[in-house]
């Protein structure tokens, strides 16, 4: 059985992991603080806090913003649920809107019919790696400042609409120059165990705010203590002689990374670029150049303008399929031995979201791209024989189905 996305673990992983271990120092250190810095210098954001997901990040900056009952957060409903629930984790309401054709990712035209007076932030997705148009997506949270009613001090000091990218999947994805992180306000990345660059569980947050409005570096010094109890001093500040007394300075949370995790994730970010990167672009590049002349396949795309993707998901789409179809090519091609996956099923087609009246059939493009779409695996191991196995399981599935 060909496998979705196992992790990359080899000697160096093991080792980095083993040398944490044996530091004596397990959770949140030296570590977890390089790392912080490097994935800073990479992505050429101002400042970086790693967490124990991205699902924590997300959550912990729509409580920084201050987002509580009563207020509206602008998604798309073509996303992994963790994007709508910690909205509703903060009480506010999850405002779904429909997605591109083309990239998958949020419609803009669609952002700006839905925003409102309640509208406090817009949390875009970079669907499979792609960057969505933050420089449009800005745009209109400064054109919508007028409407805008701030009720938080920080976001009296905004004064707009705050932009939290979930950049889930689009860690070393750029525009033009500029990477991922350094596009928006805030990005949140995840280094769960699928993702590009895994440390088994974990997430950053890039804050990347205009420093005359917030001081990126004290945002960060705050968001340690509110990611750790709200204490004032973290473990390893303790362990300094005499340094043990401590404060509570608000009823915090607690998501920090450990530095058994950041280990994996310092030898993952060294070899990114040079390494991963370039295995994950020949794969899709492999898979685009076996099935671009069957015209019943829609094509992901990669590479748009000044847009590079960072190849997390082949997401592929047969052409003129119900879901149904759909669902049974994904079992022939199971029949065959190869794992394949569907990217996303929408959240307001979940059970939770329809119960709380949403209703999928409203987002006509998104629920188009799930009845049609089929994600091929991607991970560093896989084999260029591999690669052709996967694309004869999927045509002779296509041709089994469609009776070809
Ligand atoms: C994986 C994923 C998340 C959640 O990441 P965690 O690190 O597991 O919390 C959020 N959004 C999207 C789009 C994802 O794919």
């Amino acid at each position: 059985m060909i496998p979705f996305s196992p992790p990359r673990i080899d000697d160096k992983i093991c080792n980095a992991v083993v040398e944490a271990l044996k530091s004596g120092w397990i959770t949140t250190g030296p570590r977890t603080k390089n790392f912080e810095k490097k994935i800073t210098e990479y992505c050429g954001n101002k400042a970086t806090i790693c967490l124990n997901s991205a699902t924590a990040g997300l959550e912990i900056m729509l409580r920084w913003y201050g987002v509580g009952e009563g207020d509206e957060v602008i998604l798309p409903a073509y996303t992994y649920s963790a994007t709508a629930n910690v909205v509703v984790h903060c009480g506010a309401t999850p405002v779904f809107v429909d997605v591109n054709a083309n990239d998958f990712n949020i419609n803009v035209t669609e952002i700006e019919k839905a925003i409102t007076a309640n509208t406090k932030v817009i949390m875009p997705v970079d669907f499979a790696g792609m960057p969505c148009d933050y420089e449009a997506i800005t745009k209109l949270a400064i054109t919508h400042k007028n409407k805008f009613t701030a009720k938080s001090d920080n976001q009296k000091k905004l004064g707009r609409i705050l932009i939290l990218s979930d950049s889930a999947h689009s860690f070393g994805a750029s525009v033009g120059n500029k990477k991922t992180g350094s596009l928006c306000d805030v990005s949140v990345f995840s280094f769960h165990a699928v993702k590009n660059l895994s440390t088994a569980e974990g997430g950053a947050v890039a804050l990347n705010f205009n420093e005359t409005v917030f001081n990126n570096e004290e945002l960060y010094k705050y968001l340690c203590m509110y990611t750790l109890h709200g204490q004032n001093k973290d473990a390893l500040a303790k362990t300094q002689k005499g340094n043990w007394k401590y404060d509570i300075v608000e009823a915090g949370y607690k998501c920090n990374m450990t530095d058994i995790c950041a280990a994996m994730g310092l030898v993952e970010l060294e070899r990114y670029d040079n390494d991963t990167q370039i295995k994950r672009k020949f794969i899709v590049e492999s898979y685009s150049a076996l099935l671009k002349a069957d015209a019943r396949f829609q094509l992901p795309l990669f590479k748009d303008g000044e847009r590079i993707s960072c190849f997390h998901l082949y997401p592929l789409r047969i052409n003129g399929i119900t879901s149904e179809q759909r669902d049974a090519i994904i079992q022939e091609i199971f029949n065959r031995d190869v794992s394949v996956n569907v990217h996303f099923m929408p959240v307001p087609a979940m059970s939770f979201y329809k119960k709380m009246g949403y209703d999928i059939l409203k987002y006509k493009t998104a629920y188009d791209n799930y009845c049609r779409e089929i994600t091929l695996p991607i991970f560093y191991d896989l084999t260029d024989e591999q690669i052709v196995t996967i694309v004869k399981a999927v045509i002779e599935s296509v041709n089994a189905v469609l009776k070809k």
